[in-house]
């Protein structure tokens, strides 16, 4: 059975202040998971966990894992403003951006992060633009084909848009040397929610390869290796928890397998958990507001799929909790959906549930990363409040909800329609 952190009355007295549907992320649980992170790579001295901001923009959480010593791993300008404002930059920052607008990497070189290149026709551009190239730069390597792990094919890179060829990287690397760049990071992303303790090390075993060939080749110094997100979480109630302690145990073993042997001990390694750093402790608290007799029973709730995409575009399981009533028989089945004009709008097709009364809270699992931060505007739809619960147990409003002036603001080439306001 899947747990919520957070109970029936905490959110009736969080919904006196803060009308549904909002995210709710739990710093207790985000803190107590980063630690453990820490620890099962405590072996690698430089070890740095760079968030992925793309998972939860919010500077409140960011501040969190910058406490925790923590980095960000930013993809977009307003990434690395986000990043800049809750006083991340220097080795703080991680550059791993794809298809990138040159002014952005003026940006990251600015804050003086790491500049992760996706692709080698990047580096006259990147050179032209910067002037000078930074001291160290990393490069994202992409070894085509499938991916496989012993349960089967995980993800198919060949597919993917994402980084170089070894050959690429090689040359890439020459071409950088020749440059003046003096370190260097290699970087692989090849399989997304992952939830086997399988993945980390595998990749690693691949990348440390690639590493010996490319010293051995070029010469480079590799002073990390960034194994990026992927580590995935149980979204559903049969799955099986990662175990980060024997992933990072894996890592371990290959890296003294592989790198030490080579004289390569001093190699930094670098994350970009997303997923893993806060899916699990962030949830979408809703409420039930119309229920539906037709050919099947739907719950109408207040939250529709611009507060949480996944559902919608990847047909994503999350799962649902009926608030107080958590050890009710599952003796109803309904299709819990939103407001949107799209039929694709439903957190949940033939789900299971206790019987569903309006004015229910709903509490939808796991939606603490790739959640909020995915939302967006169809249908004039505004978007949901965030709440931060803090360690002693308030509540903290991080973001409030939209007003129908944000979704007008946008329009102020045009005043009258600027100032629309309820
Ligand atoms: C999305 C992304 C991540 C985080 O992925 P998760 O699956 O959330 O861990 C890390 N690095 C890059 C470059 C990404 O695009």
């Amino acid at each position: 059975m899947k747990k919520t952190f957070v109970t029936e009355d905490q959110l009736r007295e969080i919904e006196k202040q803060y009308p549904t549907p909002f995210h709710l992320y739990d710093e207790k649980g985000i803190r107590a998971n980063a630690r453990a992170l820490k620890e099962a790579f405590s072996w690698n001295p430089g070890f740095r966990e760079y968030f992925a901001v793309k998972a939860e923009p919010n500077p409140f959480i960011l501040e969190i894992f910058k406490d925790e010593g923590f980095g960000c791993d930013c993809s977009s300008m307003t990434e690395l403003m986000l990043s800049e404002a809750v006083g991340m930059s220097g080795d703080r920052i991680m550059f791993s951006s794809n298809d990138t607008p040159v002014q952005e990497f003026v940006k990251a070189r600015d804050l003086g992060g790491y500049i992760n290149i996706d692709d080698i026709t990047q580096i006259p551009k990147i050179e032209k633009v910067l002037g000078q190239l930074p001291e160290t730069m990393c490069c994202r390597f992409n070894p085509g084909g499938v991916f496989r792990m012993s349960n089967g094919i995980m993800d198919n890179p060949g597919e993917a848009k994402y980084g170089m060829t070894e050959q690429q990287l090689k040359e890439a690397f020459r071409i950088l040397l020749r440059k003046g760049v003096k370190h260097f990071g290699i970087h692989a992303f090849l399989a997304s929610n992952t939830v086997t303790d399988e993945y980390y090390p595998k990749l690693a075993g691949i990348l440390f390869e690639l590493a010996v060939r490319v010293k051995k080749e070029t010469g480079a110094h590799i002073s990390f290796i960034n194994l990026s997100g992927g580590i995935g979480i149980p979204y559903r109630p049969e799955d099986k928890a990662n175990d980060i302690l024997a992933i990072g145990e894996g890592v371990r073993y290959a890296y003294e397998s592989i790198l030490t042997p080579e004289g390569m001990g001093d190699i930094s390694i670098f994350t970009e958990l997303g997923r893993y750093m806060t899916g699990p402790y962030g949830c979408l608290v809703t409420k039930a507001i119309n229920e539906k007799h037709i050919y099947k029973e739907y719950i109408g709730v207040d939250a529709c799929a611009v507060d949480l995409m996944r559902p919608a575009m990847y047909g994503a399981y999350h799962h649902i909790t009926v608030a107080g009533k958590e050890d009710a028989p599952l003796d109803h089945t309904y299709d819990v959906s939103g407001s949107l004009c799209e039929n694709n709008d439903k957190f949940a097709i033939d789900r299971s549930l206790p019987k569903i009364d309006p004015g229910d809270l709903l509490i939808i699992h796991d939606t603490g990363a790739h959640g909020y931060s995915m939302g967006y505007n169809y249908n004039g739809k505004l978007r949901s409040a965030e709440i931060l619960l803090r360690t002693d147990g308030t509540a903290q409003l991080i973001r409030r909800a939209e007003k129908p002036q944000d979704y007008f603001a946008t329009l102020d080439c045009f005043p009258e329609y600027a100032n629309l306001s309820s």
